[in-house]
């Protein structure tokens, strides 16, 4: 079934129209409207190859340096955890996620990925090892196998088309008359809103991120594209580290933990079911948007 916490859970915007492994995606920054650019410190060192442990540590965070937007916010997540968060729009879901791919630079606190700092380890580095999705996939002009491969400029046609099948984008691209040789026209234009998603998926897919933001798509899909949604995004989650800004319940129940974030921090993690027997702000979300399920 396909459910979506809205409006109570409706998403802000994120990185606007961006959806793929940020690595190598200047081309993309340079199109989009993104977030403002952070520099490296000057003593900034490459990030070796990580597991995907999070850490927040005592994090709070500002945009205009005065409405504190995080306050003291800690968790930590091991590597292949998937955490979705759930919360308020304006509660300060894609502030966090922004802070793990250092969008934005922190006021107070530290965040690590394994045990490295992100301030001292250089931004390309840590972008290489994460890949973003975001509502709006972003496709360009150009092949099916050329929009996958952007992923990872190196993938091989087989590495792609493995990649495709992974998420359930392969039979409806064996369908098109040009297969994987189809021509899209700009923004994926002519493709349906569930087969794009499943485009975008290949694309994060053949990246190999260790770790993966996702902020979930509400757009309503017919229910066959949504089973193919769902699985996709199981695939995609499976052995990395991610965190979901979640709308659908089934995202939200197979993860590992849920943090329901309002004011700025953490008010409640868990599972599902320890969220729901806790008869807190989740099982008050639960049951305003679930109830008929
Ligand atoms: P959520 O994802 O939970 O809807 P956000 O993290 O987008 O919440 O927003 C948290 C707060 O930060 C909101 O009050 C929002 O208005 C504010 N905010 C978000 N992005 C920016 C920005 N780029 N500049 C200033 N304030 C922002």
């Amino acid at each position: 079934i396909s459910m979506f916490w809205s409006p109570i859970l409706n998403l802000s915007n994120f990185y606007n129209q961006l959806i793929t492994n940020i690595a190598g995606a200047e081309r993309i920054f340079e199109i989009l409207d993104t977030p403002p650019d952070i520099v490296d410190d000057s003593n900034v060192i490459a990030l070796p190859d990580v597991k995907g442990d999070i850490r927040f540590d005592h994090v709070s965070f500002s945009y205009d340096e005065e409405t504190l937007i995080l306050d003291d916010v800690n968790f930590s997540v091991k590597a292949g955890e998937t955490i979705a968060l759930v919360g308020p729009t304006g509660a300060g879901k894609s502030t966090i996620v922004n802070l793990i791919s250092r969008f934005y630079d922190i006021q107070k606190g530290n965040i690590y990925v394994d045990n490295y700092n992100l301030k001292e380890v250089s931004i390309e580095s840590l972008r290489q090892q994460m890949g973003v999705m975001t509502q709006d996939n972003f496709l360009f002009s150009g092949t099916i196998k050329e929009n996958i491969r952007y992923g990872r400029l190196d993938a091989t046609d087989e590495e792609i088309i493995e990649a495709a099948k992974t998420v359930n984008a392969h039979d409806f691209i064996m369908k098109l008359e040009k297969g994987y040789d189809t021509e899209l026209k700009e923004r994926g234009n002519g493709l349906s809103i569930g087969q794009r998603q499943l485009l975008a998926f290949a694309r994060t897919m053949v990246s190999k991120p260790k770790i993966l933001i996702l902020d979930e798509a509400t757009s309503s899909i017919d229910t066959q594209t949504e089973l193919l949604v769902q699985e996709g995004i199981e695939a995609l989650l499976k052995g990395r580290t991610s965190f979901v800004i979640a709308h659908r319940l089934s995202t939200i129940q197979k993860a590992d933990r849920i943090f329901v974030i309002d004011n700025g921090n953490i008010q409640e993690q868990g599972s599902a079911k320890e969220l729901l027997e806790k008869k807190g702000i989740y099982y008050n979300l639960h049951m305003a948007q679930f109830k008929n399920i």
